[in-house]
């Protein structure tokens, strides 16, 4: 999707998707903004104009994500005015991924203006919900398609890693960030709407239909929920335009081979059960202390000295009831010998 179609980020629409582009500063906002096109999108649909009315009595909007979705789905759920209540939450497998059989059942349950709202890259194991089922699932029932893939998304920029973004293209909007595995500064985020009409209503008025032909002269406060700022889409651009297209497949595939490494000399250790299915950049892990120790004060305790020491940062995250250390492999000068070094930092560490 990115790259490959919507041209980013000098054009706020691409004339072979004809997707709305906006540049906001991270996930959180990109799926917000979405989100609010999404319920606009939706309740115009159901007869009501949200622009005129605002939400109160307006027909009741069901939100389903989930398990395992990031945490900034909820609070734009509830920035946006739809109440945390109305969020229905879809029992995900071990590795965090939407279960289509549930996502069904739970489907069923809802009726008017239902946004779905999927994941690419589980912030904890780095897994891929199964786009193909939910965009059919919600297709069925007219319902909107979101992909939170702050990170994720840029698998699709690596024949090597496609197959988990399989489908993705068939939603409605779509969230990303570049300050994360684009290595380029915080403030940095991407929001794509697939109907850019619909993007562009996003502030604009019904009434000053512009046409397309207007939609060539890009404001980049159309597409964004701000209005004055910085020219901070700079370092995207500039970003996208050395690295090119083989750049960020190599940025991917690194971190990931990365990742991977990391897990195997981790598996070496009999006090480390290393926790997920290495599919991306993200590496799950836990360590077994030899006394009695709690594990998870252990484990936090372990992060800290690891983080103090200063060969590497990682940190450490709650999953399946535990405390559990994180590493996420994003760093585009990552090497092996980094790898290597960040593991015997843990390894004195953790013996200590
Ligand atoms: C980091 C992250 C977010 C939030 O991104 P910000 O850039 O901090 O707004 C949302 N979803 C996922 C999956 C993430 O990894």
């Amino acid at each position: 999707m990115l790259g490959s179609r919507a041209r980013l980020p000098n054009a706020g629409v691409s004339a072979e998707s004809g997707s709305g582009v906006g540049f906001v500063t991270g996930a959180q906002m990109a799926s917000f903004t979405a989100l609010v096109v999404a319920r606009d999108t939706l309740l115009e649909r159901h007869g009501w104009d949200v622009e005129a009315k605002g939400l109160q009595g307006a027909p009741l909007v069901h939100v389903v994500c989930g398990a395992c979705c990031h945490g900034t789905i909820e609070s734009a759920v509830r920035l946006m005015g739809l109440g945390r209540e109305n969020v229905r939450t879809v029992p995900a497998d071990q590795a965090g991924r939407i279960e289509s059989g549930a996502l069904r059942e739970v489907l069923d349950a809802c009726s008017g203006p239902v946004i779905v709202c999927a994941q690419a890259g589980n912030v904890n194991t780095g897994a891929f919900d199964p786009f193909g089922d939910i965009v059919t699932l919600a297709r069925e029932r007219g319902a909107w398609v979101h992909v939170d893939g702050a990170f994720g998304l840029w698998a699709g920029a690596s024949d090597r890693f496609e197959h988990l973004v399989a489908g993705v293209d068939g939603a409605d909007s779509w969230a990303t960030d570049a300050h994360k595995w684009l290595n380029v500064p915080y403030d940095s985020g991407i929001v794509v709407v697939r109907d850019a009409e619909a993007h562009r209503r996003l502030k604009s008025n019904r009434c000053a239909y512009a046409g397309l032909a207007d939609l060539e002269h890009r404001d980049g406060s159309t597409w964004a929920p701000e209005n004055s700022r910085r020219a901070r889409g700079f370092v995207l651009y500039a970003a996208l335009r050395s690295l090119g297209r083989a750049g960020v497949r190599q940025m991917v595939e690194s971190c990931c081979h990365m990742a991977r490494l990391f897990a195997a000399e981790l598996s070496k250790r009999p006090d480390v059960q290393v926790l997920n299915d290495v599919v991306l950049n993200q590496v799950l892990f836990r360590l077994q202390p030899s006394s009695s120790t709690d594990a998870d004060a252990f484990n936090a305790a372990v992060a800290l000295e690891v983080q103090k020491a200063g060969e590497c940062w990682l940190g450490t995250t709650r999953w399946q009831g535990q405390t559990v250390l994180r590493v996420s492999v994003s760093g585009w000068s990552t090497t092996k010998d980094d790898v290597l070094r960040s593991v015997a930092s843990l390894d004195t560490i953790s013996r200590r």
